[in-house]
Parts: C-alpha cells; sequence; structure tokens
C-alpha cells in the first residue's frame, strides 16, 4: 500500500513531531522542505547561500526553488514505494497546483490540517529557540500563514482531502487522534 499524505498546521503546531509519528506508523517517507532547506543552508551550498537570508526574515522561498527539490526528492524510491509525508510543504496555492501536476494519477489519500490557536503557537515558537525564531520571524511567518497558506486549505477542502485534527493536548493525545483520523481516509 502507498500512502500520500501532507500535513499542514502554523508553525509551532507540532507538524515536524506528528510527521515522524506517521513516519513510524506507515512506513514512508518524510519530506519536510524546511528540514531540506537547514541542510543546504548549513551545507552552504548554491541553494543554501540563496535561502538563508530569506528564511531569517521568515519570508518564502521562490515557488519554482522548492517545487524543484520537492519533484525530485517524490522520484525517489522511498517516495514511490511505502509513500511519503510532505511537511511545510505546499505552502502557496501555485505550489499545490505543482504538485497535484507531479503526482499526476498518484492521488493524495489526505491533507491533515493540525490545528493549534494562534496563542498557543506563539507561545511553543518563542520557547524553542530556532535560529529564524526571533520576535519579527514569527510575526511574518504567522502572517504569511494566513495570506499564502490558508487558501492552500481551501483548495484541498474543495477536493474532498481536508482533515481537520485537533493539535491541542500531548504529543500521545494527538498523535492516536491523528492516526485515526487518517486510517478513516484510507
Ligand atoms: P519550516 O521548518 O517548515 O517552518 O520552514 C522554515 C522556513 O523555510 C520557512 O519560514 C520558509 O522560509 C522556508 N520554507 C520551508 N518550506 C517552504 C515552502 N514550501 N515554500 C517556501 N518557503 C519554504
Amino acid at each position: 500500500m502507498t500512502v500520500r499524505l501532507v500535513i499542514f498546521g502554523r508553525q509551532g503546531a507540532g507538524k515536524g513531531t506528528q510527521a515522524v509519528n506517521i513516519v513510524n506508523t506507515y512506513g514512508v517517507a518524510h519530506i519536510s522542505t524546511g528540514d531540506m532547506l537547514r541542510a543546504a543552508v548549513k551545507a552552504e551550498t548554491p541553494m543554501g547561500l540563496k535561502a538563508k537570508a530569506v528564511m531569517r526574515a521568515g519570508n518564502l522561498v521562490g515557488d519554482d526553488i522548492i517545487n524543484g527539490i520537492v519533484a525530485e526528492r517524490l522520484q525517489e524510491d522511498d517516495a514511490t514505494g511505502p509513500g511519503f509525508v510532505l511537511d511545510g510543504y505546499p505552502r502557496t496555492i501555485n505550489q499545490a497546483e505543482a504538485l497535484l501536476d507531479f503526482l499526476g494519477d498518484n492521488h493524495l489519500d489526505a491533507v491533515i490540517d493540525l490545528d493549534v490557536p494562534l496563542e498557543e503557537v506563539t507561545a511553543r515558537m518563542k520557547s524553542r529557540g530556532r535560529a529564524d525564531d526571533t520576535d519579527d520571524g514569527i510575526a511574518r511567518r504567522l502572517d504569511l500563514y494566513e495570506q499564502e497558506t490558508r487558501p492552500v486549505l481551501d483548495f484541498f477542502k474543495e477536493k474532498g482531502l481536508l482533515v481537520t485534527v485537533d493539535g491541542l493536548g500531548t504529543e500521545e493525545e494527538v498523535s492516536s487522534r491523528l492516526i485515526a483520523a487518517i486510517n478513516e481516509h484510507l
């Protein structure tokens, strides 16, 4: 069985942690564009050097660059075999359309929205201390989420793929809720 998922949520909603729980449950590939970009910044690749300032400011890296890295990653064996959970992608309508285009007939099983209120994600981000978690960076990312990413949820909702999961509670509570919701859609 191939399982193809997208996990959504504001930054700080616990997407990354829950994506790992999904990986452990279904054996799928974890495709996190944020992790891929941070690795490129660390390795000082040409893409990493370009992305560094954009990420630090909390802005979005260009759609063409991101669509290119995701298209390549989706062709690797672990993603075409067991499947994948996309974490942090797509974040714009352009990216969502590009994704459906690369997948062709290999339809997504579900798009999960891990729902955590704004005040809670802001507090969580302030306490995790990542390089781009400055007050301005956090505010900018939350703003972009509403402007650019919220419409992507509506896009998937119209396609009947959206599954909203309450992201409040312990990691275990959220994980069991999430896995139960995914199983209903497979
Ligand atoms: P994340 O770890 O998903 O919060 O991503 C960290 C940063 O990487 C974001 O604030 C963006 O600057 C950049 N980034 C990650 N994924 C994307 C994407 N799909 N589109 C554009 N920029 C992205």
